[in-house]
């Protein structure tokens, strides 16, 4: 076993969602965010659609899940990022206006880490634990500024599939990781001209199947990135269900937030030297087996 997760689970489950709306559009092509009605409309399906649909399924699964809001989506759609709160998810920070901060220098990235704490605090009440950059951008000084904002942990970068630490000037901060493969953007947005195909759900489901089983072997962090805009499609949702479902059917899953993950990481009592904790509960097994078999080969 690799990482000790707790109430002797095997892995851990994450369904997070990143509550972009228009932000990430007018932080990237401002002039066409004046004129471009089609894409903004593209990402307003999200709040107007989306987000509840996202929630309806989470309380039919009886699952807690992360949002990650940048600020601008707070302050223009409230209402919805109001009852992704009231329903209990976890709320964490997402940049300002979906800012990428490769554009930034430290003094700038800092200036919109103040406006975006600003906004979940007046608007929502909320001080995040977590962090989740926007596009998973993120420079060197980055955990230094999340440490010196007091936030737990970032949930932004793919150094591993266990949760671990990055070591900034103020100190490690949790990361719980991420990956490509499990974000529905890349599989399913449509980019007029690019040459990728919107994904088959049924394929989609293969392929997040397929990596939630090694991951399950693995003792693994299955964080799983999504967007209102994009899954909050009628089959893809469909595809999130079934995949909980695929899910259910392994024993010892861990299913919480990306939070919870990073508490418990935090909290120590998890160290699990590599190899050891799976041969000592094995061969206890097989000695217990063996002691039963001995007597009856006996008789
Ligand atoms: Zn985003």
């Amino acid at each position: 076993m690799r990482y000790r997760w707790p109430a002797g689970k095997q892995s851990a489950v994450v369904l997070s969602f990143d509550f972009d709306a228009e932000s990430g559009f007018l932080f990237r092509e401002p002039e066409k965010a004046k004129r471009s009605l089609g894409d903004l409309e593209e990402r307003r399906f999200g709040p107007r659609v989306g987000v509840d649909r996202i929630l309806r399924l989470l309380d039919r699964l009886k699952l807690r899940a992360s949002f990650y809001i940048p600020g601008w989506t707070v302050e223009h759609h409230l209402a919805p990022s109001k009852r992704i709160r009231d329903a209990g998810h976890e709320v964490g920070a997402h940049g300002n206006v979906h800012e990428a901060v490769g554009f930034l220098d430290a003094a700038q990235e800092e200036a919109i880490m103040q406006q975006q704490l600003a906004i979940l605090r007046d608007h929502l009440g909320v001080t995040p634990a977590g962090y989740r950059s926007p596009s998973w951008d993120v420079n060197v000084w980055t955990p230094g500024i999340l440490k010196r904002h007091g936030f737990l942990y970032d949930t932004s970068l793919m150094g591993n599939d266990i949760p671990y630490e990055i070591e900034s000037e103020d100190g490690p901060l949790v990361e719980v990781p991420v990956q490509w493969l499990l974000d529905d953007a890349p599989l399913f947005r449509h980019v007029y001209g690019s040459t990728n195909a919107i994904a088959d759900p049924g394929r989609v489901l293969q392929m997040w199947s397929k990596e939630f089983a090694g991951m399950h072997a693995e003792n693994g962090c299955f964080v799983l990135t999504c967007h209102p805009f994009v899954s909050g499609r009628a089959s893809r949702i469909d595809l999130l269900e079934d995949l909980v479902a695929y899910m259910h059917r392994s024993r010892g899953v861990w299913f919480t937030t990306c939070e919870e993950i990073a508490r418990w990481h935090a909290g120590g009592d998890r160290a699990a030297p590599e190899g050891g904790l799976t041969r000592q509960p094995k061969s206890g097994r097989i000695a217990a087996r063996r002691k039963r078999v001995r007597p009856r080969g006996a008789r």
